[in-house]
C-alpha cells in the first residue's frame, strides 16, 4: 500500500529500530513505548487488520511473535509480557497495517498501557542490543 507507513518501514523506505527480520516478518521497537522494550511485529505483506489477514500470514506472524517474545524475555530481560492487537479506530488502532504489540512487563510494574514518547538515542541503543536472527 502506497500510503501505509508500516509498508514503508517493511520496505526499508522509512528507518526503524529493528529487532528481528526474516523474509516475511519484521519486528521493531515502538517509538512511543508503553514500557521499555515495547516491540511491534508485522507481516511484510499488507493487510489492514486481523479480519483481512489470511490464515497462512497469520500463522507466520504469530510464530514470529512467539519467537520475538521469547527473545525479549531473556534479552531485556522482562518478567512477563502482554500481546496487544487492535482492530478498528474504536479499538484504538491508529496504523491500518496488521501489527502485534509485545509489551514487556516488569515485576511490580503497574498496568500502564500509555504511550511514552521514546528517546531516539535510547531506542537505537536498545535495538542494537536486542537485535537477533
Ligand atoms: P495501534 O494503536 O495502531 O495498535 O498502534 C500503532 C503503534 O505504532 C503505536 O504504538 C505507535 O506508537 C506506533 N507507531 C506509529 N508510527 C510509528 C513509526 O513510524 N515507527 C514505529 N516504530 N512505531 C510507530
Ligand atoms: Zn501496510
Amino acid at each position: 500500500m502506497n500510503d501505509c507507513i508500516f509498508c514503508k518501514i517493511a520496505a526499508g523506505e522509512i528507518p526503524s529500530f529493528k529487532v528481528y527480520e526474516d523474509d516475511k516478518v519484521l519486528a521493531y521497537l515502538d517509538i512511543n513505548p508503553f514500557s521499555p522494550g515495547h516491540t511491534l511485529v508485522i507481516p511484510k505483506v499488507h493487510s489492514s487488520c486481523l479480519l483481512d489477514t489470511g490464515a497462512d500470514t497469520l500463522a507466520t506472524v504469530m510464530a514470529a511473535v512467539r519467537k520475538v517474545a521469547a527473545h525479549l524475555k531473556t534479552a531485556l530481560p522482562c518478567d512477563g509480557f502482554n500481546i496487544l492487537q487492535n482492530n478498528g479506530e474504536a479499538a484504538g488502532q491508529t496504523v491500518k497495517h496488521l501489527h502485534f504489540h509485545i509489551i514487556p512487563r516488569y515485576q511490580g510494574g503497574a498496568l500502564d498501557f500509555v504511550p511514552h514518547p521514546g528517546d531516539m538515542a535510547e531506542l537505537a541503543a536498545l535495538a542494537d542490543r536486542l537485535r537477533f536472527q
